[in-house]
């Protein structure tokens, strides 16, 4: 990817500000296995949080729930300046797709947990939008993880990231999100299948803005231009974190009825189409069968 430093005018740097409250204390966390739940977290929509105990920590246990000032490194630094160049593309390209609709929004960066308008989030629950506050939020650490642990490395992998939160955003904006959630209160047995529409829906609208990325002469005006190879990472990156893949990893099975996000194959064919097309409307995964 090619891409230009800006003003980081499309970040909220909570890094400083962020510690993890749970029960009034600081809980004891092994840096590991922390970070393998928030990925399966992310992934699958389920917080698995709720299964670490104080007992947790180990060699590696950090103290969550600091307030010190910020310390960062270079390469983060340089992260924090990618997330924003990919923010500032991704939301132009909405403005652009949706002139009457779309409005700004942010990326709050937070370190171990953050107390959000949607409440108190812990980096294990992974990176995610809060419809009240129309914000998306973002651990950095996500970035290694899908790196190391699930094999997707590349900047566009993280950019896909991004992305599908953008298209939770898109999601609320069109009222596409509020009916979902309508429909999943009138019907708690469709609750799940709807939630993997809704999330196939936010890897295809990341697709839409890969495509108008990927249009060659972006670079010279300052914009996210795609290299050969990016496609290949987003692919990857979708392939990477489907539930089947990652419920296989942690219990040997696959459950479809725990299907949150989808399968592999379904973000990858859903990425794809909104790659291909870089219209929004062919992101209709309600209307499609090929979201069962
Ligand atoms: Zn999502």
């Amino acid at each position: 990817m090619r891409w230009t430093q800006g003003d980081r005018s499309n970040i909220e740097d909570a890094r400083g500000r962020s510690g993890l409250r749970m029960g009034g204390g600081a809980v004891p966390l092994g840096i590991g296995g922390f970070i393998l739940l928030a990925l399966i977290s992310w992934a699958t929509g389920t917080n698995f949080s709720s299964l670490l105990n104080s007992t947790a920590g180990d060699d590696s246990s950090v103290n969550v729930g600091r307030s010190a000032p910020v310390s960062s490194s270079p390469a983060e630094e340089r992260e924090v300046d990618f997330v924003d160049a990919v923010m500032k593309d991704v939301q132009s390209t909405w403005a652009q797709l949706l002139p009457s609709q779309y409005q700004a929004t942010r990326v709050v960066l937070f370190r171990d947990g953050i107390d959000s308008a949607c409440g108190m989030a812990e980096s294990a629950t992974g990176p995610f939008y809060c419809p009240r506050d129309q914000r998306v939020y973002l651990d950095l650490g996500f970035f290694d993880d899908l790196r190391s642990r699930f094999g997707a490395p590349g900047d566009f992998a993280r950019a896909y990231v991004v992305a599908h939160e953008v298209g939770h955003h898109v999601q609320r904006l069109t009222g596409i999100e509020q009916q979902v959630r309508a429909a999943q209160q009138n019907n708690p047995t469709a609750a799940n299948p709807l939630s993997v529409r809704l999330e196939l829906q936010a890897d295809c609208l990341a697709g839409v803005w890969g495509h108008a990325a990927s249009q060659p002469g972006r670079a010279a005006k300052g914009q996210v231009e795609l290299e050969t190879g990016d496609v290949e990472e987003g692919l990857r990156a979708a392939a990477a974190i489907g539930d089947d893949r990652l419920q296989r990893m942690t219990t040997g099975r696959v459950m479809p009825d725990r299907f949150t996000h989808g399968t592999s194959a379904q973000r990858v064919e859903w990425f794809r189409r909104g790659l291909a097309s870089g219209n929004p409307d062919a992101c209709d995964t309600f209307a499609n069968s090929a979201a069962h």
